[in-house]
């Protein structure tokens, strides 16, 4: 097969432990899912689980032990931090039940959902889609993946993130309305998850807009961390 353009590269993820990388296949964002953080936007009474998401080519994949780069985008002046638990996708599945979830699940890692907040919020009261907001060039930070296998499952650990020094965000990932297992078996509802899926679950309170030299310092548990540079 020839192509007319060239090719591009698809995104790999770093793994723990191993030489061998993780192709990331898509990115799925879990909204609204922490309690504190519905309350910062201003949002009552229930919200049913739903997901928004970002083309492959947005993420930015962080090393560990490494300041990665991320470049502030265009058309926004308030453009903010989520720290989220992000679940990698190692089977896949459609409608996979919350008890066999975790037979799907590759392993964990670190993610950012950036957000142009102001042009997501003029979507939302306008009544039109997110996009424009969330899929946005270099918004979707990841930082290495901790297989399960070596890892398991985790259910409580600290989730925080600092700017320049400071912490902005600081949670426990046992505060997520609808865990991990429920996540994946309601995903899987509507779309057949793949190996390389990525799942960011949502954000605690705590979110805040950067400007180009701010370092990001962002963490889950036991997970790696991940470190980023906001440049112009
Ligand atoms: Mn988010």
């Amino acid at each position: 097969m020839k192509l007319a353009i060239p090719a591009w590269e698809i995104p790999t993820l770093a793994i723990k432990g191993s030489a061998e990388r993780f192709p990331v296949r898509r990115v799925f964002c879990m909204g609204l899912n922490y309690l504190d953080h519905k309350r910062e936007m201003g949002i009552t009474g229930d919200v049913p689980p739903f997901v928004f998401t970002k083309a492959v080519n947005h993420v930015v994949p962080c090393e560990a032990g490494e300041t990665a780069s991320m470049r502030y985008p265009s058309k926004t002046t308030n453009y903010q931090w989520e720290c989220e638990y992000t679940v990698a996708v190692g089977k896949g599945g459609s409608n996979i039940a919350a008890k066999d979830a975790y037979d799907h699940i590759f392993g964990y890692a670190v993610g950012l959902d950036m957000t142009r907040r102001d042009l997501q919020l003029w979507a939302k009261n306008e009544g039109l889609p997110w996009e424009i907001g969330k899929d946005v060039e270099q918004s979707g930070p990841v930082g290495p993946i901790t297989p399960a296998a070596t890892m398991g499952h985790p259910t409580t650990g600290a989730l925080w993130l600092k700017c320049n020094g400071d912490t902005r965000q600081k949670s426990d990932i046992n505060q997520l309305i609808l865990p991990v297992p429920g996540i994946i078996a309601w995903l899987s509802e509507y779309y057949t998850l793949e190996p390389g899926d990525i799942i960011l679950t949502g954000t605690p309170a705590g979110i805040g807009p950067t400007k180009p030299g701010d370092i990001i310092e962002a963490g889950v548990g036991e997970l790696t961390p991940i470190k980023l540079r906001v440049t112009e």
